[in-house]
């Protein structure tokens, strides 16, 4: 089975580094010669320089045909270098909105705007390659710590692996490991932690370096050390980058510069944390509850 193993491992890679937005799936998928769902019109133009302003006219979207609306009639903008924050009770649809921006999936109506430019006309790796997104669970791969960072950019020297490990408050814990940046955290390596995991991820987005963040904030409970950890690498990464944070925790969203509430009706209410509380609806309920949805 030992055999069967690495290949199936191998395959499940290339499947994450798809949602990652990675080239090189591309050869594969030629390899195979599976025709992905989504792809680049004949024009779609190559983005040099991203500002980050983010818009939604009017999206509706459902995974499948035959199945309900997740989204209908959503619309929103974020500004350049915004912090918002997009929290809402559970399967209200902030994931699927997020994957939305990356085009992990076609919207069925209404439009995403990218500065202005819908995504559809933007090529699919140029905008990926715009968009760092850490979700709750982070996938590693197969390999030493040094090259599961290295994904964030396989151009990267072990310098500019480090900066980006030590930006993410990763590098004290990695250093501590049996062989440091060398480590195997492949399947038979050393086991992480949430927490260990997510700040790895947020070491990739660094050395990605994009204008615009996705950050699926965990739900479950990191250590104290991780939380913290977490919580001041996010502050970092967010600086002078548009940021969109599914939100879980307090902290995050008073920090936020703006909170969207999503709920079956779309984007239900607006405004910073005080403005919300005071308004005494969706969100005055859910922070009652302490979030963590
Ligand atoms: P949570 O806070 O619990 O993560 P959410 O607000 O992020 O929830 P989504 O995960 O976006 O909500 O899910 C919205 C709805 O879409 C749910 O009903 C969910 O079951 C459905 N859904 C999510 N992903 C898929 C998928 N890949 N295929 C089909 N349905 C899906």
């Amino acid at each position: 089975i030992g055999i069967l193993i690495e290949p199936i491992q191998r395959l499940v890679n290339f499947a994450r580094l798809y949602q990652e937005g990675i080239t090189g799936f591309d050869r594969f998928m030629e390899i195979l010669e599976v025709e992905p769902d989504i792809q680049d019109s004949s024009d779609a133009l190559e983005l040099a320089h991203v500002q980050g302003k983010v818009e939604f006219k009017d999206v509706s979207f459902k995974y499948k045909e035959d199945y309900d609306f997740v989204l209908r009639n959503v619309s929103l903008d974020i500004k350049v270098g915004e912090y918002v924050a997009l929290v809402g009770p559970s399967g209200a649809g902030k994931s699927t909105l997020c994957s939305l921006i990356p085009r992990f999936y076609e919207v069925n109506d209404g439009e995403i705007l990218l500065d202005g430019m819908n995504i559809r006309d933007i090529r699919l790796s140029s905008l990926r390659r715009h968009i760092g997104v850490v979700q709750q669970d982070v996938y590693l791969f197969a390999g030493n710590i040094m090259d599961n960072i290295r994904y964030g950019n396989m151009d990267a020297t072990p310098e500019e692996i480090i900066e980006a490990a030590q930006k993410a408050n990763a590098h004290d814990f990695i250093m501590e490991l049996p062989d440091g940046y060398e480590t195997d955290i492949g399947q038979r390596g050393v086991k992480l932690s949430g927490g260990q995991k997510q700040r790895l991820s947020i070491a990739r987005v660094f050395l990605k370096n994009p204008p615009m963040i996705i950050f699926d904030e965990a739900t479950s409970a990191l250590d104290n050390e991780s939380e913290k950890a977490v919580q001041d690498s996010l502050e970092k990464l967010t600086d002078n980058r548009t940021t969109l944070v599914i939100a879980h925790r307090l902290s995050t969203v008073r920090n936020a510069q703006r909170i969207l509430v999503l709920t079956d009706n779309g984007i239900d209410e607006q405004g910073t944390h005080e403005e919300l509380l005071a308004l005494g609806g969706t969100y005055a309920n859910l922070y009652n509850m302490q979030l963590k949805i």
